[in-house]
Formats: C-alpha cells, structure tokens, sequence
C-alpha cells in the first residue's frame, strides 16, 4: 500500500485530501507545520509528498527544495494562489505537479495514482535485477555475492566464491586444477595448484551435506573437478 505525507496547515483541506486519498486505499499521514512535515518527509518513508506552500516554520518552497535534494518520490505541491505555482514552476524546485486550490478532490486523487505510476514505471525500469545460479538447492547471488544452501546463507571468501561461481556457471564441465587456476587466480599457472585442492575443501564443506560423497563439486580422478547441473 503506498504511503502518503500531507503537509498542510488548513486542517479542513488535509482532512479533506486524507479522506479521498483513504478510500482509494492509499495510507495518509498529515503534518500540520512546516518543520514537522520535513522532518517527516526527510526521515521517514513514503510514497508520495503533498505539500502545501504556505506554512508555519518552514515553507513548502524549502521543503520542497530540501526533499528533492534526498528522495525520490513525486511531489505534489497545493497553493492558494495561481500566482504561486507560476513562481514555483519558475524556481524549478523538482516538484512534480500542481494544484490550485479550491481544487476537485477526485482530480487530486487521480494525479496522486498517475504520478505514483510513473514513479513505479521509472524506478521498475531502472532497477537492475540481480544475477542468481540456481542448482539443486544452492543459489547464487553474483550481484551481492552472496551464497545459500538450502535456504541458509553461507560465508565464502573472495576466490572460494569466484571458484564455486565460475564451476556453477559451467555445470558438467570437467575443469583441470591447472585450468580452475588460472580462471580464478588469474596467472599463468607457475603457481601452486594445491591451493586448489585447498579451495575446494573448503568450498565443499559449506556446501556439501557429507563431504566424502560430494553432491555437488565432484572429483574427477586424475583430471580435476566437476559441478554436476
Ligand atoms: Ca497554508
């Protein structure tokens, strides 16, 4: 349910935008003077700002200015006078929309839907979902490195997650000790292909249910190692 912040010192008129807003299911709260609704509007989380110009304390002018510098939610802004809005448009303060009053109480609630939509469709677009290996009951978070067996999160150093993810990413793929070194420590490999064998160990006893019957990173005698898909 989106949650709304009125910022509004004539109470008829927050009373009144609260109950439409209500019965179309949003969640309203209302701050009666200008430093309580900032403080509110900076602190707290909403969906969405309607914010009155002139106010007690702190007017909508630097409310409005203070908001959009933190959050990214829309911004309605209310005024008394036609006047008004022709000077905040001219500020460029980043409001979203606005509305004189008296204004229809119906047409509020239809810009409070519009512009929440297009919030939704902006910050949908621009969110990048995460990058996750599912196989047989272990996920895989690249985006967060994170890792769950089973549903329970494990911890993985740096290189005992790049040689699990680059195995999981390549399921059925029998990989040499020398190969999986040099993908993952990404040197020619002069170094110490044990620290593989090591890795592993370590990997499997996170993520193995009995370590001596891999289920997962299985040894392939004599060449290297396998992730079975
Ligand atoms: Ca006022």
């Amino acid at each position: 349910m989106s949650k709304i912040l009125i910022v509004e010192d004539e109470e008829a008129i927050a009373d009144l935008e609260k109950d439409y807003l209500e019965l179309s299911g949003f969640e309203v709260e209302i701050e009666n003077r200008g430093d309580t609704g900032l403080d509110k509007a900076l602190n707290e989380d909403y969906d969405l700002l309607i914010l009155d110009l002139m106010l007690p304390e702190v007017d909508g002018f630097e409310i409005c200015r203070q908001v959009r510098e933190k959050k990214n939610m829309p911004i309605i802004m209310v005024s008394a006078k036609k006047d008004d809005i022709d000077k905040i448009r001219g500020l460029g303060l980043g409001a979203d929309d606005y509305i004189t009053k008296p204004f229809s109480p119906s047409e509020m609630v239809a810009r409070v839907k519009a512009h929440l939509a297009r919030y939704d469709r902006l910050i949908g677009s621009g969110q990048k979902t995460n990058d996750v290996i599912e196989i047989r009951g272990i996920k895989i978070d690249k985006t967060a490195r994170r890792v769950w067996v089973n549903g329970e999160e494990k911890q993985f150093t740096t290189k005992e997650f790049d040689l699990l993810t680059f195995l999981a990413e390549n399921p059925n793929h029998v990989f040499t000790k020398e190969e999986l070194f040099r993908e993952i420590w990404d040197m020619e490999s002069i170094g110490d292909i044990a620290t593989v064998t090591v890795h592993i160990k370590k990997i499997r006893e996170k993520i193995e249910f009995n370590t001596a019957k891999p289920q997962y990173i299985e040894t392939i005698w004599g060449v290297g190692y396998r992730f079975k898909a």
